[in-house]
């Protein structure tokens, strides 16, 4: 069958770029080989229970952000309802138990409380944050050709420059040499899975504006529920949605462009343009025929560093968290200030030490669990390695053990909790691999290092005429917001390219 494009996964990357270009009047075919829309930002249920499979909460969705504006400019917000989200976060340190507020003013003054010597640095160094915010958005947002913007970078965007080549860690530095400083202002680092010595600057600070600097929502029922009204509306747009349907091959012409895709089953469908949103990896030197172009892939991507993956459990509670002492819907517990050594914790699976994550979504919406009644969600990073040789019968163990050792730290905080339980599921690394095909379970695509961030970081274009790619795994990186804008630069080339 042909169509003008063909979008491979329906993860929030290929969801956006298939509804804008079913949106533009084109003919779009997406293919998900999962049943659902989401990739990892999917909802599932359990006897009464809906869990977040990964969404802890998203930046951009407040009342004037960027995922809202898409989500209203294409009829889809109007379907959804959102739940405006308080800016508390409990933080547990080895000596420090307080509530963060995620509001830049109100967070200023917790530091300056807090390390009342620096005052006049943290001054400083939020200043220099909102002067590269306010640069970075002059060069995202101005309708300058990109070649005369880059000529014009050392004018009009230094300060967007020099934080382009320092790691978070440097930058923070520049103003304020702490240890434990460093740790609280980067408490959101596991948002990016790289830790601070080796994390951009740049995207760190985005990542921080979206949480710190405009408030946020939640999606009564789960984020789900924007993807499903996605596909409702990429099908009302006269555009086709198959799942189940796992791409196998790309088809290229002798001229280096796009011709078809294969399906599992056998199944091939014609386009001009093709929108990968499976991993860049799969994508570039698996799918693709072409022998040549996959070798000098292999090697490009081989050299670069992927993200981690996660350990997560999911807990249906008797009783809501909050009865427990789950004050706020967001809660971190680390057993060092040193996040380079959480993160080497988190590497070697040293479960005892690594840091959780706590996120009570039944606070937020309590029409996600049985009246009464509440969840939590336990996360800490963890490596692929960690589990991708144990046999079935030593993964379930494991499995099992490391869930129970994570809720038992969780009690220290949550005393009562394991009695609490209703119900339990566990996912690892496997099952990341498992549900979105993400190459070893990594679920930030590839690792925000300064060497792979901003432009550094795998673009959406290809060597392929027509082929195109979007989600974590390219510019500008993983996260629902990130991952939007990076379907929207894709359906913008797809469509440049199909008017040619
Ligand atoms: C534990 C965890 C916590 C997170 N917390 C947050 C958070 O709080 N806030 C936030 O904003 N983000 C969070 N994220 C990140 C966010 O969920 C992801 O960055 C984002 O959802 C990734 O979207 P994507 O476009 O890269 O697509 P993916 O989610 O990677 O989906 C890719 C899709 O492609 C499909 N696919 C793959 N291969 C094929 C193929 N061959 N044929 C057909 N289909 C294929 C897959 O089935 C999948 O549906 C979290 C992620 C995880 C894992």
């Amino acid at each position: 069958m042909d169509y003008d494009a063909i979008v491979i996964g329906a993860g929030v990357g290929g969801l956006t770029s298939a509804l804008i270009l079913s949106r533009q009047g084109k003919k779009v075919l997406l293919l998900d080989s999962q049943p659902v829309p989401g990739g990892y930002a999917t909802t599932f249920k359990r006897k009464g229970f809906t869990f977040e499979s990964s969404v802890h909460c998203v930046d951009g969705l407040g009342p004037d952000g960027d995922v809202r504006k898409f989500l209203d400019d294409n009829e889809i917000g109007k379907e959804i309802e959102f739940i405006e989200l308080g800016s508390f976060a409990r933080m547990v340190y080895p000596q420090d138990d307080f509530v963060a507020d995620f509001e830049r003013d109100n967070f200023m003054v917790l530091l300056k409380g807090k390390f009342p010597q620096e005052s006049a640095a943290i001054d400083r160094l939020f200043r220099a944050m909102d002067k590269f915010y306010g640069q970075f958005d002059n060069f995202a947002y101005s309708n300058l050709p990109m070649w005369l913007k880059l000529i014009l970078a050392p004018f009009l965007y230094l300060q967007v420059i020099k934080i382009s080549r320092k790691t978070v860690r440097e930058f923070i530095e520049d103003y304020v040499k702490d240890d434990k400083f460093l740790a609280i202002v980067t408490d959101i680092w596991r948002f990016t899975g790289t830790p601070p010595s080796r994390l951009s600057a740049l995207y760190f600070l985005l990542v921080f504006r979206g949480y710190y600097y405009s408030p946020t929502a939640y999606v009564r029922g789960g984020v789900s529920k924007v993807f499903e009204a996605m596909v409702g509306q990429i099908r009302k747009n006269g555009s086709d949605v198959r799942f189940n349907a796992a791409v196998v091959k790309i088809i290229t012409d002798k001229n280096d462009a796009v011709k078809r895709v294969v399906t599992g089953n056998g199944e091939e469908f014609h386009a001009r343009a093709v929108i990968s949103n499976a991993n860049a990896i799969d994508t570039l030197t698996r799918m693709l025929d072409n022998e040549a172009m996959k070798k000098e892939y292999r090697e490009e991507l081989s050299s670069l560093e992927k993200s981690i993956s996660a350990f997560q459990v999911y807990l249906g509670l008797k009783i809501p968290a909050r009865d427990l002492g789950m004050n706020h819907y967001l809660f971190s517990v680390n057993m060092t200030y040193d996040h380079d050594e959480d993160f080497r914790y988190s590497l070697e699976g040293d479960y005892g030490k690594c840091s959780l994550e706590l996120v009570d979504h039944s606070q937020i919406d309590p029409g996600l669990v049985p009246e009464g009644k509440g969840s939590l969600l336990i996360m800490t990073l963890d490596s692929y390695s960690n589990w991708k040789d144990l046999n079935e019968e030593e993964y379930n163990l494991k499995k099992q053990k490391v869930a129970d050792m994570l809720i038992s730290r969780v009690e220290r905080y949550l005393p009562g909790l394991s009695k609490s339980i209703e119900l339990m599921e566990v996912a690892t690394p496997r099952t990341m691999l498992r549900f979105t095909s993400s190459s070893e379970g990594a679920i930030y695509g590839f690792a925000q290092t300064v060497g792979q961030a901003g432009i550094n970081r795998l673009g959406q274009e290809t060597r392929v005429r027509g082929l195109y790619l979007a989600g974590a795994w390219t510019r500008p990186g993983a996260g629902i917001h990130a991952c939007l804008l990076s379907g929207m630069d894709a359906a913008d080339l797809a469509l440049k390219f199909l008017k040619r």
